[in-house]
C-alpha cells in the first residue's frame, strides 16, 4: 500500500526541540530560543554518509569515527509549544514558517528513500494517513519534493559554517568528544547542547550582537518559566545561563 499523509493541523508535533536551517535560525531569532544540538551517528546507521556531509566526523577516543549533526535548534523541553503556536493550534507564522514545518513529515537530514517510516504518525498525533489522504511518497521517492529540496540544500550549504563551529568546540571544549563517545556508546544515543554565544564566537557573526539582544529576553523569560520545576533544571540553568551571556554580548561594543 502506498503511504498517505494530510496534515490536520492538530498542532501536536509543534512542541519540543525544532530543528532549524541556521537561516531560518537567523530570521526567528526574536522568536524561538537557540541552541546547537548534537546528534551522533554511528558508521552502520542509516544515512550516515549523508549525515558526514550534512554535518562533521569526529574521531572518539577508542579510534572509532562517528558522524555528528550539529543542528541550530528552537531548545524547548519535549511538552512546550512552540512560541509560534496559537490556541487554536494553528500556526501563528504561517506564511513565514521555517522550511523544518515546511517540509514535515519527510525530513531531509535522511536519505529520500529511508523517509517511509516518518508518514507512520507518532502516538497522539492527528495525521491523516487514511484511504482519503493523498498519497506523497511512491517507490521510495517523495512526490512534491520542492519543501525538501529546500531544506537539503539550505542544510548542504550551511555544512562549511556547522564544519567550523565544532573545530572551534572541540578544539576549545575538548571534553565534548567524551560526551559525543559515551552517546554513541549509549544504545539510546542522545543529545548534546551547546550555547548560540560560542556559535557566535566561532563563527564570528557580524550579527552576533543583534541576535543576542533578540535572544537575551527569551532566554530570561524561559529560565523563569523553568525555574520551579525539578524536571526542567537543565533547562533551566541553561536558560538562565545562557540569558547572562547573551545580554553581555548584547552589550558588547
Ligand atoms: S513555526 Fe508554526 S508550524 Fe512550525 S512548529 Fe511553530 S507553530 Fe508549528
Ligand atoms: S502532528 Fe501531524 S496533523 Fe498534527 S500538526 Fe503535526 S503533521 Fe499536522
Amino acid at each position: 500500500m502506498e503511504p498517505r499523509f494530510a496534515c490536520t493541523a492538530c498542532g501536536k508535533c509543534c512542541h519540543g526541540l525544532l530543528p532549524l536551517t541556521l537561516t531560518d535560525a537567523v530570521a526567528h531569532a526574536v522568536r524561538f530560543p537557540l541552541a546547537l544540538v548534537w546528534t551522533v551517528m554511528r558508521s552502520n546507521a542509516k544515512s550516515y554518509d549523508l549525515a558526514t556531509r550534512l554535518g562533521t566526523t569526529v574521531r572518539l577516543p577508542n579510534r572509532k569515527t562517528v558522524a555528528v549533526l550539529i543542528q541550530p535548534s528552537a531548545y524547548l523541553p519535549n511538552h512546550f509549544p512552540c512560541p509560534a503556536l496559537q490556541p487554536d493550534n494553528l500556526c501563528g507564522i504561517h506564511a513565514d514558517k521555517p522550511s523544518r514545518c515546511r517540509t514535515m513529515p519527510f525530513y531531509p537530514y535522511r536519505e529520500e528513500k529511508d523517509q517511509a517510516d516518518l508518514l507512520v504518525p507518532r502516538k497522539g498525533w492527528e495525521c491523516d494517513v487514511s484511504a482519503e489522504a493523498p498519497v506523497v511518497y511512491r517507490n521510495h521517492a517523495i512526490l512534491d519534493r520542492a519543501d525538501f529540496d529546500r531544506e537539503r540544500a539550505e542544510l548542504l550549504e550551511q555544512a562549511p559554517v556547522m564544519r567550523t563551529y565544532a573545530d572551534y568546540v572541540l578544539k576549545y571544549m575538548p571534553w565534548i568528544v567524551n560526551d559525543l563517545a559515551k552517546m554513541a556508546a549509549a544504545p539510546a544515543g542522545g543529545k548534546l547542547v551547546t550555547s548560540l554565544s560560542s556559535f557566535l564566537t566561532a563563527t564570528r557573526r557580524t550579527d552576533a550582537r543583534e541576535l543576542a539582544a533578540a535572544q537575551a529576553p527569551l532566554m530570561q523569560a524561559l529560565a523563569e518559566r523553568t525555574r520551579n520545576d525539578p524536571a526542567l533544571a537543565d533547562f533551566h540553568k541553561n536558560y538562565a545561563g545562557w540569558a547572562k551571556e547573551m545580554e553581555r554580548l548584547a552589550q558588547r561594543p
